[in-house]
């Protein structure tokens, strides 16, 4: 079989729910994919930055296969030798009381809302079915009918509803726009991403993500931060809510906690907070399953042992230096943080961010444009600075070509 005989047959027999590019992937190791026919490429995607400790990660594939031979699923009907030591572990990780397991992103998401409508009504005394919170334009929580009657993406949305209601969607980065909305006494919770990462990477204004927190603080109404994709050491620190000394009320976590092994996601509060939802109330067959439990064990080690929000704040100054230095007039702007980062494209003779995408990927490196004409560049954050300027190398080469 050839590339085009692996895509032919996912068109065939898969849903068409995605467009990927025309690369068909066999092998992954570190910043590294190969596809069937050898070729190596940089993965700058990173699966959605779930890769984050690189692709294969031997201490994390060796805690997936050596649980994988003792007990893989118990169900939370009993209790297992493992849960309590990553729920023990997960806590003091991100300072917080509890976690609540989950398996996917949107099921994280999901859980967080739940969680603050209960508390909404246990502790704030919301009267039943008033609660509301606050979301932001832009936003990506996921695929969920509850959570894209949030979005205001129109192919999220469209022929999906009747919607959930119980939402205020807001302009994101708008502090006054929040000050208003907190004004409503039926406000249980704002959830906010730190950085707007589907969106194409915004960046809100410094100060943003503090003087929402004081705001939520003063009207009695939970912060909640996804840091589903900007989580664990992605944007050059451990939370992207570090980088204003944030402590989110409720924390939303996924992706890389598994270092893309397997899905794993999880909410983290206090007592205060988490106590509030009791036996039955809501769960999931697989959440906080042994085998997830000791690969996010794992994949939270690699994180502190291998440095590597640290090489993420160091290697995404220099790719954003690079970036601005590339003279092209498709490149309209460059931002990001840490090792999350995009690059604006202008479309130049009918080419768009797409053509630099297949140009990128012939030179050797994937990556793919979210929203038409940005690109994200999110490789794992095991890369080392000599492979990082390779990569460059590459994108500069790609750009060249269209000069
Ligand atoms: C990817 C993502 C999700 C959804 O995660 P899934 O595992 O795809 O359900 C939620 N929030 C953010 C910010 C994301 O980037």
């Amino acid at each position: 079989m050839n590339a085009q005989d692996y895509i032919n047959r996912e068109e065939r027999y898969g849903a068409h729910n995605y467009h990927p590019l025309p690369v068909v992937l066999e092998r992954g190791e570190g910043p590294f994919v190969w596809d069937v026919e050898g070729k190596r490429y940089f993965d700058f995607l990173s699966a959605y930055s779930a890769v984050n400790q690189g692709h294969c990660h031997p201490k994390i594939v060796k805690a997936l296969t050596d649980q994988a031979q003792k007990l893989t699923l118990t169900s939370r009907a009993f209790y297992n030798s493992v849960l309590g030591e990553y729920e023990e572990y997960v806590t003091k990780y991100f300072g917080y009381d509890k976690v609540l397991p989950m398996n996917s992103g949107a099921e994280g998401d999901e859980t967080a809302l739940k969680l603050c409508r209960k508390w909404g009504y246990k502790r704030k005394g919301i009267k039943e079915n008033n609660a509301k919170i606050i979301c932001c334009e832009g936003n990506f929580h996921g695929r969920t009918i509850t959570i894209i009657s949030m979005s205001t993406d129109p192919d999220a949305r469209n022929d999906y509803g009747p919607f959930t209601p119980g939402f205020i969607i807001i302009p994101y980065n708008d502090l006054n726009a929040l000050e208003k909305a907190l004004k409503d006494p039926d406000v249980a919770g704002f959830l906010v991403e730190p950085i707007q990462g589907e969106a194409g990477v915004f960046v809100p204004d410094e100060g943003y993500l503090k003087k929402s927190y004081d705001l939520c603080r003063k009207h009695n109404v939970l912060f909640i931060a996804d840091e589903v994709q900007t989580g664990i050491a992605r944007t050059g620190k451990l939370l992207a809510c570090d980088h204003e000394g944030v402590r989110p009320d409720i924390l939303i976590l996924g992706k890389a906690l598994s270092g893309g092994v397997m899905p794993i996601s999880a909410v983290l509060a206090d007592d205060e907070i988490m106590l509030t939802i009791r036996p039955g109330e809501h769960g999931s067959t697989f959440g906080g399953n042994p085998l997830a439990a000791k690969v996010a064990i794992a994949a939270l080690e690699v994180i502190k042992d291998e440095k590597l929000a640290e090489n993420s704040d160091r290697l995404g100054k220099i790719f954003r230096d690079e970036m601005k230095s590339i003279k092209s007039d498709m490149i309209e702007l460059v931002r990001g943080k840490g090792l999350l980062n995009a690059v604006v494209v202008r479309p130049k003779n009918g080419k768009t961010a797409w053509d630099v995408c297949l140009a990128m990927k012939d030179a050797g490196l994937i990556a793919k444009p979210t929203h038409e004409h940005i690109i994200r560049f999110a490789p794992p954050l095991v890369i080392n600075e000599a492979q990082l300027r390779e990569a460059v190398g590459l994108i500069k080469k790609a750009f060249k070509l269209f000069e």
